[in-house]
């Protein structure tokens, strides 16, 4: 039987860990985070497997910052490491691995965590997505959940993800749920998105219909019917009874000498009587929507999908679903499609056009904005690409900074055109030291070879083409 090694941290003496059979356990007792981090750090040197996470309920927010510090890679150990804890935190139910009873289960769960880990084939590159994997993909049940928080600027975060450094969540999310990585298991919530912001910190509140003013109140008025007037309640307070201010007759029974309008509003601004306000919802950012504009956003529980077994495994989708119109395809298909078209053009005598897009100064940028900003900038450029491209176009991404376009029935003669519109892209972007260099390839051409893949991307990465726009 292995014997697993596990780091305990605790902070209270009292409060001694039952043997668990199969567990080695070594203590570390620390009262300040740092110090209990930094030992961490030290034992992790050695063979550990398990943290247990032996806090009591007052150092909640300090077993937070561990776990938050651990899965983010803060420390020099594995951020998918297993842990336990002994008290439920606000976080524990994100980055932890359940609670800490000592059972034959735990043992069960951490050999089937490390058989799995063994099956995973251990990826070259550190993207946002093998990062997840090899922290989802030894976890038999692992389920992705949405945490609900009012510190930020969206109202709802998936904590594993933010700690695994995956930037704009949504679009991360829409894509791994596309490829099959993630499956929904369920939905957590909908919520309401300003449309120009994505802000959902939105404050509901009913205005004026007429002069859209915000300073309306509720009132209780009355209506004479001897000479029509319309005002307050309290304008025909008299004693107990009540008495028109206009024409001084007096107010007995209601429906024959008065009555109370349905206008229950009133708008100081303007003076406007109305039934019912207008509801408008705005957000932090100062913007004014009506409900129905406002953008639905669901958040769902996920499951690990049919793909992420594969890719774990695997180590890469060769993704033959059917292509989506407009949408970007893997390099794979890209250039299996690129093959079959030059061979058709050959064929017909039609002529295709193919684009190396390359944006430049991209180290600069790095240096200059650090690498988060730099990439972003890249991502929202790469985004703007298809509001250009037509949806008969084929586009494939090859790298954070470089990109293929296939341009059916394209001839060379539209080259100025297309690079007309290519540098709109570029000029909408106000920071001018991204730079889009094109480079062009028409087909069909005697020089495709039989692996296109291997001739696509060595030529995404040479610099010097013989025809440059
Ligand atoms: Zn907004
Ligand atoms: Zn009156
Ligand atoms: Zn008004």
């Amino acid at each position: 039987m292995k014997v697993y090694q596990a780091l305990v941290a605790k902070d209270d003496v009292t409060a001694p860990l039952e043997a668990i059979e199969g567990i080695e356990c070594m203590n570390i007792m620390e009262h300040d985070i740092h110090s209990f981090l930094d030992k961490t750090k030290e034992k992790m040197g050695g063979e550990i497997d398990l943290l247990l996470l032996n806090l009591s309920d007052s150092s909640l927010a300090q077993q937070d910052h561990i776990l938050w510090q651990i899965r983010s890679s803060k420390l020099d150990i594995p951020a998918e490491i297993p842990i336990y804890c002994l008290n439920e935190g606000p976080l524990s139910n994100y980055l932890a691995d359940g609670s800490l009873e000592p059972s034959a289960k735990l043992y069960a769960q951490l050999e089937r965590f490390y058989e799995r880990q063994a099956q995973l084939l251990k990826q070259q590159s550190n993207s946002p997505l093998d990062r997840f994997l090899a922290y989802a993909w030894p976890r038999e049940n692992f389920q992705l959940t949405p945490r609900w928080q009012l510190q930020e600027y969206s109202s709802y975060q998936y904590p594993l993800l933010a700690c695994l450094g995956v930037q704009e969540e949504q679009k991360v999310l829409a894509k791994w749920q596309q490829a099959d990585i993630l499956s929904e298991a369920g939905l957590i919530d909908r919520v309401r998105q300003c449309p120009r912001c994505d802000s959902e910190h939105l404050n509901y509140v009913d205005i004026c219909p007429r002069c859209k003013s915000i300073d309306i109140n509720s009132s209780v008025s009355l209506h004479c019917f001897t000479c029509g007037h319309v005002g307050e309640q309290g304008e025909f307070q008299l004693d107990t009874a009540l008495r028109c201010p206009t024409c001084l007759t007096q107010l007995r029974h209601i429906g024959v000498d008065y009555d109370r309008p349905l206008e229950r509003f009133h708008c100081a601004s303007c003076d406007h009587r109305f039934i019912e306000g207008q509801v408008v919802a705005s957000c932090h950012n100062g913007h004014r929507q009506r409900p129905d504009e406002l953008k639905e956003r669901r958040l769902y529980q996920y499951v690990l999908g049919p793909a992420a077994e594969q890719i774990a495994s695997v180590g890469r989708i060769f993704d033959n679903r059917a292509l989506q119109w407009g949408e970007d395809t893997s390099i794979e298909n890209f250039s299996w499609l690129l093959r079959w078209s030059n061979a058709s053009a050959q064929r017909h005598q039609h002529q295709h056009l193919l684009l190396f897009l390359n944006w430049e100064g991209v180290a600069e940028a790095i240096t200059q904005w650090g690498e988060d900003r730099a990439m972003a900038q890249i991502a929202e450029l790469q985004e703007r690409l298809h509001s250009v491209i037509r949806q008969t176009d084929v586009f494939a991404q090859i790298d954070a900074d470089k990109a293929v376009i296939l341009l059916c029935h394209t001839s060379i003669k539209w080259l100025d055109q297309i690079a007309a519109k290519l540098a709109s892209i570029e000029a909408a972007n106000d920071d001018s030291i991204l730079k889009l260099q094109v480079r062009n390839f028409p087909l069909p051409s005697q020089d495709l070879p039989e692996n296109t893949q291997q001739w696509l991307l060595a030529h995404a990465n040479k610099l010097e083409l013989d025809h440059v726009i």
